[in-house]
């Protein structure tokens, strides 16, 4: 990504990153980096702010009901992410559950695990359609009533088991046909390249100047 020449509307010299997730948190500074702007962005850990109650249903509710908890507590503008495994024969499972899909927040080994138990009478031999959405949401301050979103989405099927060692979460069931490669299998920058949380992010570089 170029360096943007301006930006109209992200003037604060900081702004936190509403998330507490390492694997995000790793993937956003990677994101940031390239963009070059003129901000540093914070994750909200560094600044003791504990998760947001996501009471919402829907990715986009998540991702402002984040950003508002963190620019409250901080007093900063702040970005969200509300992120996700969508798997459509499943009826959008895990969907906005998905860090929680197998009972305990975060437990990736044991998502990963009921995700496939789960998928195991549907198979019928048949690849199953599965995809990740990332809606980022940023708010200037905690009441901002014109919150700024951005939505990516990444198709892929699900894999009957893990492949590959990098990444996070769902990463080493989520199977790129044209690639012939599990996300857990791309390199850091090859996974931004095409992720959902990548395109999200090429949809908030486009907006910065508008
Ligand atoms: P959130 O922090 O509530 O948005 O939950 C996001 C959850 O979705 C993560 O804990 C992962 O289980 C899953 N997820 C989101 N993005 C990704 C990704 O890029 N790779 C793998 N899993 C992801």
């Amino acid at each position: 990504m170029a360096n943007p020449l301006q930006t109209t509307w992200l003037t604060e010299p900081e702004l936190v990153l509403a998330s507490n997730n390492q694997g995000k948190i790793r993937e956003f500074n990677h994101l940031f980096a390239d963009l070059k702007l003129p901000v540093q962005i914070i994750a909200q850990g560094e600044l003791n702010i504990p998760d947001a109650i996501e009471d919402g249903l829907s990715f986009i509710e998540n991702a402002i009901i984040k950003a508002r908890h963190a620019a409250r507590l901080s007093g900063k503008p702040a970005i969200a992410d509300d992120s996700g495994l969508s798997v459509p024969i499943l009826g959008g499972a895990p969907g906005i559950y998905s860090a929680r899909y197998a009972g305990e927040h975060g437990d990736d080994q044991a998502n990963n695990q009921k995700l496939l138990k789960t998928l195991e009478a549907y198979r019928h031999g048949q690849p199953i359609q599965g995809m990740f959405v990332c809606v980022l949401a940023y708010v200037s301050h905690a009441e901002d009533p014109l919150p700024r979103v951005f939505q990516g989405i990444w198709q892929g099927e699900i894999l009957d088991q893990p492949r590959g060692e990098h990444g996070f979460g769902y990463d080493p069931l989520f199977w790129l046909p044209e690639l012939q490669k599990s996300s857990a299998e791309l390199e850091k920058s090859e996974k931004n390249k095409y992720s959902h949380r990548g395109q999200a992010m090429q949809l908030f570089y486009q907006s910065l100047n508008q």
